[in-house]
Formats: C-alpha cells, structure tokens, sequence
C-alpha cells in the first residue's frame, strides 16, 4: 500500500508513493496536447530559439508532435509531483 500521493497539477493524476516527500515526474509532458500522442525529443540544437540574445545556451527540452502540419512543438517541462 502506498502511504503518500500528490496530484499532477497539469492533467490531476494522482501518483502515489511509498516515501513522504518523494518527486515523481508526471509523464503528461510527453503527451501532445492536441491528439494525446506521445511526442519525441526534439533535438535542441536545431530548435529555435537555442540562441538566447545574450548568447546564453537553452538546454530547455523540446519535444514535437510530427502528427501535425506544421508539426507542434512543446516547451513542457516534466511535471514534478510531491508525495505527502
Ligand atoms: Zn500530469
Ligand atoms: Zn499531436
């Protein structure tokens, strides 16, 4: 029996966990928001928007949906959930 759960404030699933405390990563970032598909990483070095303006790197993840034209791409970041 799990003692401890929390709830993705994204899509309300509630995970559980046997740890107090514990973060567990929701994985409703991965899912398109338009058809539900689970999307592939996009690889960031092509991505726009890679180049900050002051030349800084962002490493932010992307990932994008080929089901669509133009394809969609998604800046979620994984959902952390806090059991307790
Ligand atoms: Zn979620
Ligand atoms: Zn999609």
């Amino acid at each position: 029996m799990s003692k401890y759960e929390g709830t993705c404030p994204r899509c309300n699933k509630t995970h559980y966990s046997n740890r107090k405390g514990e973060l567990v990563i929701c994985d409703c970032w991965r899912h398109c928001p338009l058809c539900g598909a689970e999307m592939v990483v996009y690889e960031s070095d092509l991505a726009p928007k890679t180049y900050g303006v002051d030349g800084k790197r962002d490493y932010e993840t992307l990932l994008v949906c080929n089901l669509h034209s133009p394809p969609f791409y998604g800046s979620q970041k994984p959902v952390e959930v806090t059991c307790s």
